[in-house]
């Protein structure tokens, strides 16, 4: 029986699990912490910083992968020289890791994107500002997630404590043309080591705050979608990622595709694909790590909404009031990822598979509704 390695215990590692049980993998999770959100399947409590923990961890694993990208290189580079599987490999996944490093290698390979450029100064962002203004975009190269680390700024004192501390974001600020979109979407896909490639539909990616907020599944003219699908094909060929990749991405008036960053392993915009395709995100994952053929993707019906639950409150009991949100949306399914509450939180989704996309989302919404509605009453 294969045995797969994830390090990080949250939600996509936990989302994982359903998907290595019934195809007879082992999943051995390495988690931060006993609550974890990924506790029930069996896991090891540690720290991805420690390389004895994580060497230990490894023994006896067909493939190492991850539940989210921050071990840093030099371990992962540590655990390939002593013949680990690891997947996707370091020279991919430091992609992910820094935005400036992908956005580098994404012009090398001539894809579009926002203007951007590396600053070390509080003169590069003055002239940023003079050139692509009145507003531009600054980003934390590393470490950020959901908004955090992202500056919409008109004037170069707005980012002067990231100049201050720029040692911490390895000397460098990421800056970009603020991109007046129409929307955002992304492109889902997944490559083994021997070169298999699958996508799945286009999806429109609804952001609240910073914050995935909904999903619409499939989306997009035709000429969008072979855009999508050539762009995640060249960048996971271009850059050598195994397993599944997102592409975020801004469309513009025009409706031209620009690339805003990379996630390489089970992303927010796939969760529609547990009930909404014929082969989900997790369980293409697990077979592509471990270099098995990939499953087919199509949806299996006309349309998928994911609506993401996030934290209400510190008291949030979402569970409480499953019976009324059940009752109110009977093609939602419901999922839990068991984290600690907080504002903001990403404490789980719901799914809705049907013929209409309008219907389904004004459904789930409606759920959504009762279940934050709940939640503020139970304070
Ligand atoms: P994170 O890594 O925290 O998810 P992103 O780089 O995806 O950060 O940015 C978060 C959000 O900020 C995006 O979803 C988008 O709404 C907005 N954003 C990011 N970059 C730009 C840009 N160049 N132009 C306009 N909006 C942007």
């Amino acid at each position: 029986m294969p045995i797969v390695g994830v390090i990080g215990g949250g939600q996509l590692a936990r989302m994982m699990q359903p998907a290595a049980i019934n195809l007879g993998i082992t999943l051995r999770v390495f988690a931060e912490d006993e609550n974890s959100s990924a506790h029930l399947g069996a896991y090891r409590v540690g720290d991805y910083l420690n390389i004895a923990a994580l060497k230990e961890f490894c023994v006896g694993l067909d493939a190492l992968t991850f539940d989210h990208e921050h071990v840093p290189a030099s371990l992962l580079e540590a655990l390939e020289s002593d013949g680990i599987a690891v997947r996707p490999g370091s020279k991919a996944l430091i992609h992910a890791q820094n935005k400036l490093t992908m956005r580098r290698k994404l012009a090398e390979l001539g894809l579009p994107m926002p203007a951007w450029m590396a600053a070390t100064s509080a003169a590069d962002v003055e002239q940023f500002i003079a050139n692509h203004g009145p507003e531009i975009v600054v980003k934390t190269p590393i470490g950020g997630y959901d908004g955090k680390g992202v500056r919409i700024i008109s004037s170069v004192t707005e980012v002067a404590d990231w100049l201050a501390d720029i040692h911490d974001y390895g000397s460098e600020l990421l800056l970009e043309q603020k991109v007046d979109f129409v929307g955002e979407c992304a492109q889902l896909s997944a490559r083994t080591p021997s070169g298999e490639f699958k996508t799945w539909p286009l999806v429109r990616t609804i952001q609240r705050h910073g914050v995935c907020s909904e999903v619409i599944a499939p989306f997009g003219s035709p000429a969008q979608q072979i855009a999508a699908e050539k762009l995640a094909k060249t960048i996971s060929e271009g850059l050598g990622v195994v397993g599944v990749l997102a592409v975020e991405l801004f469309e513009t008036a025009s409706g031209e595709l620009l690339i805003n960053e990379l996630a390489m392993r089970p992303h927010n915009s796939g969760h529609f694909s547990i009930e909404g395709s014929k082969t989900s995100q997790f369980e293409q994952h697990l077979r592509a790590v471990l270099d098995l053929p990939l499953g087919a993707t199509e949806l299996v019906d006309q349309a998928a909404v994911m609506i993401n639950l996030l934290g209400v409150d510190d008291n949030n009991s979402f569970v409480e009031h499953y019976p009324e949100a059940m009752a109110l949306a009977p093609e939602a399914k419901f999922h839990l990822y068991e984290k600690t509450p907080r504002k903001g939180r990403k404490m789980g989704h719901i799914t809705l598979v049907g013929p209409d996309s309008a219907e389904l989302l004004k459904q789930g919404q409606a759920a959504r509704e009762v279940l934050y509605r709940g939640s503020k009453e139970a304070k």
